[in-house]
């Protein structure tokens, strides 16, 4: 089946990503910091790379989605939720570089004066990003962006999953960029494995829980600092009250980008017992007039490979021998097959869902949607908060109060009300989990943090009171302004 079928990227061994990791490392000590000018070049040129490459951009990920007339990934998807904040990320960044960079002055203590001190952020040196299949355009490059900006040296590895992206990614990186400078590792799961043991001077790493796990590990065998974007459950709380029509828009905007695999997809949805039918029929003709066919459009994305479709359909067949509802949003009747061929799965909505189920425990990163239902707010609450935080949280209501308490109780990396994802796009917002949903942020001033030093500069002037705090300790006069800085 040409949907399915997958080209493996030309691999690379360990050897030589030591010896590019070493080729960037001296480099970059040989080199110093970049200027700002040089930075905003970097980012200048990255930011031409996207914005001339839009189309082979988008047709290496729809090939890698499965490529064919109904199937793979939606160009206008990629537009939207790929090129778009993309763009977005590295202009604002380009903006925003010069007060990013300017060192920020610090007031030094009364006994020390007279003397100066200022935090100044400096670049670490070369930082490693492990990117996933999803987006696996805008998560190679936002970070690249952020890592650039902060006068970093670095080495992708992109995910085999994706892997006609991931060539592409490594050929015009190669077009702008020397190798010490960035480089991109292509190849399977030991490439990757090799790529989470080298010592970076940070690693980050956006993927699942279960590999993030992996890479802290093999990165803590050379105290390699790391930020890990991952995954989860992340819930949506319908209040009882809410404007549906609007709420029902943005919530399936979320769930359907990307066919829901997305790592901010809501995951499943907390409605209000008595309002459960209405958002079920608000789900259906929303669907519908979002996507009046599924299957054969080409608009609505693939799931990317036939083993995460059969991982999906085994949710389904989980929940429903559990005794789960299942009922198939399918606007235009297509048949199964007409499905299958595509590699694709409607919108499938789960009620009477509980925890036994895999649907329930596992991140579900597909276009299935596990409806639950409360009577009391804390009920809903207390559910989420019995379970790992999550990427994001999001809560559709009008009611003031009913936001200020979902946005108090629940921790996540992301509280997002009236509407789902697009705060990844908020160029001054920080992006990250918190708990299992991750560790460390990017994007925004936060990005350009996470990949720098900040270095604590102090200058003494001169003459000063210092010698007062030196040996010998004995005299009157050393004493009591000693007792003066203490104190009673
Ligand atoms: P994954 O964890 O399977 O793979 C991610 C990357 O890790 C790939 O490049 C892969 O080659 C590499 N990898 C695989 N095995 C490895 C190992 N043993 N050691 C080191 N690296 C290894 O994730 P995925 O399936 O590509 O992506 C889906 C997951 O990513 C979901 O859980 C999703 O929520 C999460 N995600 C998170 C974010 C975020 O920003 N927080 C964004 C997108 C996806």
């Amino acid at each position: 089946m040409q949907a399915l079928r997958r080209e493996s990227p030309p691999s690379i061994t360990a050897e030589q990503l030591s010896s590019t990791l070493e080729l960037q490392r001296a480099a970059f000590m040989k080199e110093g910091p970049p200027s700002y000018r040089a930075r905003r070049h970097h980012l200048e040129l990255l930011l031409r790379l996207v914005l001339d490459n839009q189309d082979r951009i988008a047709a290496a990920i729809s090939a890698d989605f499965g490529g064919s007339e109904i199937g793979g990934r939606s160009i206008g998807e990629t537009q939207r939720v790929e090129i778009l904040p993309t763009v977005f990320n590295i202009r604002h960044t380009i903006k925003a570089l010069r007060r990013w960079m300017r060192p920020s002055r610090r007031s030094t203590h009364w006994a020390t004066w007279p003397s100066l001190a200022r935090v100044e952020y400096v670049p670490l040196g070369v930082i490693g990003v492990i990117s996933p299949w999803n987006y696996p355009v805008s998560l190679s490059l936002g970070p690249l962006a952020g890592a650039l900006a902060a006068g970093n040296r670095v080495m992708i590895k992109p995910s085999e999953l994706t892997p006609k992206t991931s060539s592409l990614l490594a050929e015009l990186i190669a077009k702008s960029f020397t190798p010490e400078h960035v480089s991109v590792a292509t190849g399977g799961v030991e490439v990757a494995q090799a790529f989470s043991s080298l010592p970076f001077d940070h690693l980050l790493f956006t993927g699942s829980t279960s590999i993030g796990r992996m890479v802290m590990r093999a990165a803590s065998e050379h105290l390699v600092p790391v930020t890990l974007e991952l995954g989860g459950k992340s819930p949506a709380v319908i209040d009882r009250g809410v404007n549906f029509d609007a709420s029902v828009g943005s919530l399936l905007l979320g769930k359907l980008y990307n066919a829901g695999q997305t790592c901010i997809a809501p995951d499943y949805l907390l409605v209000h017992d008595s309002r459960v039918d209405e958002v079920v029929q608000r789900i259906r003709t929303q669907t519908a007039s979002m996507y009046p066919r599924l299957a054969d459009n080409p608009e609505y994305t693939s799931i990317i490979n036939a083993r995460h479709r059969e991982r999906l359909l085994g949710y389904l067949e989980d929940a429903r021998d559990k005794g789960a509802t299942v009922l198939e949003i399918n606007p235009g009747d297509e048949a199964a097959e007409r499905f299958a061929d595509a590699n694709k799965l409607p919108l499938t909505l789960l009620l009477d869902v509980d925890d036994s189920m895999r649907v329930m425990q596992d991140e579900i990163f597909g276009p299935l949607l596990p409806i639950k239902t409360y009577t009391d707010l804390d009920e809903a609450i207390d559910y989420i908060n019995a379970h790992p935080r999550p990427l994001a949280a999001y809560v559709f209501s009008d009611s003031a109060k009913t936001i200020e308490r979902v946005g108090e109780r629940v921790v996540s990396g992301a509280l997002s009300i009236n509407a789902t994802a697009v705060h990844f796009a908020q160029d001054e917002l920080p992006f990250g989990g918190v708990g299992h949903s991750g560790m460390g942020q990017y994007h925004a001033r936060e990005g350009f943090l996470t990949f720098s030093h900040q270095k604590a500069v102090y200058r003494q002037l001169r003459p000063n009171l210092m010698h007062l705090v030196a040996p010998p300790y004995d005299g009157e006069l050393k004493r009591r302004l000693i007792q003066f800085m203490i104190g009673k």
